[in-house]
């Protein structure tokens, strides 16, 4: 994936050829054009947004400019305590302050130049709200929705959303909507109607295609940065991927790409912003980095990522960084689908138990989804099956909530589930020792813990792991649920459970960069000319997810500044926050 040869010629040359469209090479691809340089995007896929197009679109910007305006408040000093606290020193701290004072000015150039709006979330917690420097809501943003007509035929090339991110598989929702949906707060069925009478009255759009024309969550963020990608005049080739770079004199000047089964040489005078995700679809790096067991069937990412930039840095002597990491999140596994479910919201919900197969529970259900997978690691190097685990849950439950792709079954009955789905997607029986005969799970084992959970529900406490707890628990729990909106008893049958599997939404381990996004060698140096954003280099996070959007808030932050950094503008930058203006 690398090479130190010479051009003989380039096929193309441009200042700077960013790799990867998703929201990181995106934001660098726009910043660099309006820092006056020229740019390429290439894109190994046939559709361009890759993960960040069927994402939430969350954005995590501490002490962004909307803050003050919710009424809450914020600080860049309580941030970085909050992530130096969460990062436990694995992260250096430039990284962290360059990300956490540059995110609310990238925000603000995106809005400026280009009229990209996102909107802070006034109740979305952090992740660990109750840690100092945590908040109870705002830093986390979501795009505005994006009106698709504007793409013209671009619209086809879009990645497609996930059908679970749609209400009825087809009306957009944005994140405000989905948390008004999923606890039934006031107003909600009013919403659905207004959402689908809009869709079904679409006309003109529903003539041409299903897919709604309002976009929203990452289809508004992709929609509407490919919309000032087109204005910008930034071209944008798909099916071209990265091969390998070209370095000369300890410089990269280029790469060379497959294009249509050809090779191309492109230049890039400036440099090279590699945006090519993780490598959670590569089962061969998976099992040389990540923890095992592991399979890229469990990832919930869309399988267009494969290390291609990590590897390729790599060959010229980067060095990685956090590769046993990822964005861990508990998935289900569906017959035929092209990837796993994510399992985000659900666990929070009233009526429901994790237990791994002795039956036991092991962690607080409704924790941060990185910590599920911690957790279920953890217990199974000591119980030995905890990945996969089970989520169980009632008849209540079924009936009143979603749970990955079945939506309740007062909208959605089992007689209504796909029949391939019985047994595979989701176990039920009549009574508990039952259904954890059909699990493999023991069955004493499991009817305790639920008794257990049923007197937790009635005094709505958890003794053992603090489930509803805390402002992130709750979220996502049924506020009409008391006296914990997150702890209902377990014992309307007949029992459900899924089986939830060790995945991802991303791994975020890759190439070490410094503060603005330079790749560094095994050595500390930086490679001269290139630069990784996103899920292909080693995580600002560290092993942590500060709150949502997480990933793509340093994804874009870092895009930014590895546009400042190929144009020159970083000095510029530097001296002009130090005034409190962003560069122009
Ligand atoms: P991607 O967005 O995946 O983009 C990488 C692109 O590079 C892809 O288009 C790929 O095809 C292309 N590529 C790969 N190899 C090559 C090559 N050799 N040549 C050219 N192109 C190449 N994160 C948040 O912060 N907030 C959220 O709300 C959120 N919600 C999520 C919900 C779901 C269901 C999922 C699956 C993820 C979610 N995430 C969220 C995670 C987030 O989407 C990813 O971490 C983020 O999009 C990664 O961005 P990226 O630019 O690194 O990679």
């Amino acid at each position: 994936m690398g090479t130190s040869e010479s051009p003989a010629r380039w096929d193309h040359e441009y200042d700077v050829v960013v790799v990867g469209s998703g929201a990181g090479g995106m934001t660098a691809a726009l910043c660099a054009k309006a820092q006056g340089l020229s740019v390429l995007l290439i894109e190994k896929a046939n559709c361009y947004g890759g993960t960040s197009a069927v994402s939430g679109g969350g954005i995590w910007i501490p002490n962004n400019d909307q803050i003050a305006e919710l009424g809450l408040q914020d600080s860049f000093e309580e941030a970085l305590g909050y992530m130096k606290l969460l990062t436990q020193g694995e992260v250096p701290e430039s990284r962290i302050v360059s990300y956490l004072k540059n995110a609310p000015v990238t925000v603000r150039y995106l809005a400026d130049k280009f009229g990209i709006s996102l909107n802070a979330v006034k109740k979305y917690p952090d992740y660990y709200p109750d840690k100092p420097g945590g908040k109870d809501g705002g830093r986390s943003m979501e795009p505005g929705p994006f009106d698709a007509s504007q793409l013209g035929g671009e619209l086809d090339r879009l990645r497609h959303p996930y059908p679970g991110t749609l209400v009825m598989g087809r009306v957009s929702m944005t994140q405000l909507e989905a948390h008004t949906f999923l606890c039934k707060a006031p107003g909600w069925i009013a919403l659905t109607f207004k959402l689908m009478w809009k869709y079904c009255t679409d006309f003109g759009c529903r003539r041409r295609t299903r897919r709604d024309r309002r976009l929203t969550l990452g289809q508004a963020l992709i929609g509407s940065m490919r919309h000032a990608m087109m204005k910008s005049d930034i071209p944008l080739w798909l099916e071209t991927g990265l091969e390998s770079l070209v370095e000369e004199g300890g410089r990269v000047t280029g790469l060379v790409a497959s294009k249509n089964g050809m090779h191309l040489r492109i230049g890039a005078r400036k440099g090279v912003i590699l945006a090519t995700g993780g490598f959670e679809s590569n089962q061969q790096m998976r099992e040389q980095y990540l923890p095992g067991p592991t399979n890229a069937s469990w990832s919930a990412a869309p399988g267009c990522n494969h290390g291609d930039g990590i590897r390729a840095g790599r060959a010229l002597g980067a060095q990685l960084g956090f590769m046993n990491l990822t964005w861990g999140t508990p998935t289900i596994v569906i017959p035929g689908a092209a990837n796993a479910a994510g399992i985000f919201m659900e666990r929070q919900l009233p009526g429901c138990v994790m237990v791994n197969g002795q039956g036991k529970r092991f962690v607080n259900e409704a924790a941060p989804y990185i910590e599920i997978i911690y957790a279920m690691y953890a217990d199974h190097a000591k119980s030995g099956s905890a990945v996969p685990c089970w989520l169980v849950f009632d008849g209540r439950f079924r009936k009143n909530y979603p749970m990955g792709p079945m939506l309740p079954g007062n909208i959605q009955p089992d007689s209504k589930l796909p029949k391939a789905w019985a047994d595979t997607v989701y176990y039920m029986a009549p009574t508990l020792a039952e259904l954890a005969r059909k699990l493999g799970v023991n069955a004493g084992g499991l009817e305790a813990t639920v008794a257990k959970m049923n007197e937790f529900a009635r005094s709505g406490v958890d003794p053992e792991f603090g489930k509803g707890n805390n402002s992130f628990d709750r979220y996502y729990g049924d506020p009409t649920v008391k006296p914990n909106p997150c702890l209902a008893p377990i014992d309307k049958g007949p029992y459900y459970a899924v089986r939830l599997d060790a995945g991802e939404i991303g791994t975020k381990g890759g190439l070490v960069t410094d503060e603005q996004a330079r790749v560094l060698r095994e050595d500390g140096s930086s490679i001269a000319g290139l630069y990784a954003i996103g899920n292909c280099s080693a995580a600002v996070m560290g092993r942590t997810y500060a709150g949502a959007g997480g990933t793509l808030g340093p994804a874009m932050t870092f895009g930014y500044l590895a546009a400042l950094d190929a144009a020159g503008a970083a000095k510029a930058r530097v001296s002009s926050l130090a005034t409190g203006r962003a560069a122009a």
